[in-house]
Parts: C-alpha cells; sequence; structure tokens
C-alpha cells in the first residue's frame, strides 16, 4: 500500500524520530516493511508523507486503519494497494528520507519533483512521481 498525506503542523526532528522508534517497533514485530518519506516545503510551509507499507494483508489494513486515524496529518490518500510479488524494502522495518527542496534538487532526475507530487490537494497524476522516487531510493539503498 502507498498513500500520501499532509501533516497537520511541520514535523520537528524530535517528532519524526519518535514516530520512526515506535513504528520501527511495531512493523518489526508484525514484519511490516517500507519506506517512509517526509518532505518539508520552505514554499508551502508545510510538510507532506508518502509512505509505502509491505506485508500480510491484514497486517497492512490493520495498521494503515491507525495511521489513517492519526491526527498528526491529513487528507490521507492511497495511491495503490495491492499483491506484490516480493517486497522493495525487505530490510527496512521502515526506511526513513526526510527531504526538502534542497536535497531534493540534489536528487538526479528529480529536481523538478516539485510540492504537488506530494499534497493531496494538489494531485495530479503525482502518484506516478510519488512512485518513481520511492523507486529511487530503493535502488540507492
Ligand atoms: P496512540 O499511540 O495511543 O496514539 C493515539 C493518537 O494520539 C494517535 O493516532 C495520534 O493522533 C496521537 N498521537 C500519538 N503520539 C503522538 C505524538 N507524539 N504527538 C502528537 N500526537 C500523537 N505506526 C506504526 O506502527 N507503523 C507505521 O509504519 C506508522 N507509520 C506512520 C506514518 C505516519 C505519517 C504517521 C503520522 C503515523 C504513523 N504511525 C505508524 C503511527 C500510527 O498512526 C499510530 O500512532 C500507532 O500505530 C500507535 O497507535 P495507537 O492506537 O497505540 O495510538
Amino acid at each position: 500500500m502507498i498513500y500520501v498525506s499532509q501533516a497537520e503542523n511541520p514535523m520537528d526532528t524530535s517528532e519524526l524520530e519518535e514516530l520512526l522508534l515506535k513504528s520501527r517497533n511495531w512493523n518489526s514485530s508484525k514484519s511490516l516493511t517500507g519506506l517512509l518519506i517526509y518532505r518539508y516545503s520552505s514554499e508551502g510551509k508545510s510538510g507532506h508523507f508518502i509512505q509505502m507499507l509491505e506485508g500480510d494483508k491484514s497486517e497492512v489494513e490493520f495498521i494503515y486503519d491507525k495511521i489513517r486515524r492519526d491526527k498528526r496529518h491529513h487528507t490521507v490518500l492511497v495511491l495503490g494497494a495491492g499483491t506484490i510479488e516480493n517486497r522493495m524494502f525487505s530490510e527496512w522495518a521502515m526506511g526513513f528520507k526526510n527531504i526538502n527542496d534542497e536535497t531534493l534538487s540534489d536528487l538526479p532526475g528529480h529536481a523538478r519533483l516539485g510540492e504537488e507530487t506530494f499534497n493531496p490537494a494538489k494531485f495530479q497524476q503525482s502518484n506516478v512521481e510519488g512512485l518513481k522516487l520511492l523507486k529511487f531510493f530503493h535502488s540507492a539503498s
């Protein structure tokens, strides 16, 4: 399952670390893997998430139901959900990347990934770009 969402308020490092610590503990215990990307846009002064969750269908659905109701973000939009042969992030209980406009412009081929890639409210074919970004981090891992 892959979704995008908007942070209720921009997240600082300690808030992201706390979120990751708890997520990784839970995900490890349930054999859930994946990648979470947090992107802060200085232009919009807002934060967005894109997350890929992999695992048994029932475990993915259970945790997604908690995630979608989490008050730390809103406008949670599922880009895709389905069955895959092999996990993309089998080594990661929850890989994480914290990126901003500058980091994004350094990524080869991703300089043009704008806010609309992550922003559910501005969503236009962004799933394609979001997936490209996930694949980029996957191949770089
Ligand atoms: P509790 O910990 O009891 O929290 C209940 C509610 O309180 C939460 O839904 C949230 O709205 C709020 N809350 C909790 N902690 C804080 C805090 N530090 N600051 C502000 N509000 C808070 N969990 C996983 O296990 N695996 C994941 O992969 C995962 N990915 C996530 C991705 C995102 C973008 C977000 C925002 C959350 C993610 N979570 C993940 C956390 C998940 O949403 C739940 O918080 C977690 O499963 C604990 O559930 P709980 O019912 O015990 O909630």
